[in-house]
């Protein structure tokens, strides 16, 4: 015991390595389910899109816009979220592992006492687990592109996901289906959905289509002024196109 206490803590810090995120840059915390292709079996989720696993996701997102108020804007498709932070943030001293683990932590832990809401029917069977990253981007163009990317993942993924889960449900092996989709191009995607099952993809639930973005709407800010108040906000939820300039141009206090 006496050898340990000679120990000086300063000795100790020094082995931590500081990870500092790039000040005045954008950083965005995505997060993605592990394994969530055999979590979505156990729990049964309905395929392609199960609604009832989207809305918990988004109603987890939301509590952290209401946790944390350096987060500004949130995108979400799947099982994966990614929370994008004020650029001047210094949330954690912007640390890049304990933003990471502050975020991710809170975000499942949400996952899990929300659960019983969204499927009361359904036991939770096992701990669900999220992996995390944060990734720093210096100009808004950029951060534009990273989300626009995104959406466009979810676009991709969702065209393919709804032939393949048609094609299974009408009898198709998983094998077989995989075959029948390789190398197809976006529009012969719709034509199957079209013609073969009388589906128009555009018609399809915009949740499926479009993902999720979740961010705080201000309240008239007129109102706020007279009052005195900070500037009222809460948090919605939409699913619209993020890519085109004319959703940020209707939300211009988003990304300030
Ligand atoms: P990893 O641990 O590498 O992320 P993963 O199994 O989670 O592996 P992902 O690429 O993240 O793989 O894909 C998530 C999978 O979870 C999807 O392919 C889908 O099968 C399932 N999934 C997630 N959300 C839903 C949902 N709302 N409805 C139906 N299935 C879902
Ligand atoms: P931070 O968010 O900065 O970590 P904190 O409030 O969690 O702030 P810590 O320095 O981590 O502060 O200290 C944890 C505190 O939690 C302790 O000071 C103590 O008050 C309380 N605590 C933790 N575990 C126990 C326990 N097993 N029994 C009683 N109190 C506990
Ligand atoms: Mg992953
Ligand atoms: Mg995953
Ligand atoms: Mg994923
Ligand atoms: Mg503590």
């Amino acid at each position: 015991m006496d050898e340990v206490s000679k120990i000086k803590p300063e000795y100790l810090r020094s082995f931590l390595k500081s990870e500092k995120l790039m000040p005045c840059t954008w950083i965005v915390v995505r997060i993605d389910g592990c394994h969530f292709h055999r979590f979505s079996d156990v729990h049964e989720f309905e395929k392609p899109n199960d609604e009832r696993a989207l809305s918990l996701m988004n109603s987890c997102a939301v509590a952290i816009l209401q946790e944390f108020e350096d987060v500004i804007f949130s995108y979400g498709v799947s099982d994966e979220y990614s929370f994008v932070l004020k650029r001047d943030c210094s949330f954690y001293q912007r640390q890049a592992s304990d933003i990471v683990s502050v975020i991710v932590s809170f975000f499942t832990s949400s996952y899990v006492m929300k659960w019983k809401v969204f499927f009361p029917q359904k036991e939770l069977k096992y701990p669900p687990s999220f992996d995390g990253r944060a990734v720093c981007y210096p100009s808004t163009e950029i951060l534009r592109d990273y989300l626009s990317w995104r959406q466009v993942d979810c676009h991709i993924n969702n065209q393919y996901n709804t032939c393949f889960w048609m094609l299974v449900k009408s009898g198709k092996s998983k094998s077989e289906a995989q075959r029948t989709l390789k190398g197809t191009q976006a529009r012969e995607k719709n034509e199957l959905l079209a013609q073969d099952f009388g589906i128009d993809y555009n018609n399809l639930p915009i949740i499926f289509r479009q993902g999720s973005s979740v961010f705080r709407k201000h309240l008239d800010e007129n109102e706020n002024r007279a009052s005195g108040d900070k500037l009222q906000t809460n948090v919605i939820v939409e699913h619209c196109n993020i890519i085109e300039q004319s959703f940020w141009n209707a939300h211009p206090f988003v990304l300030g």
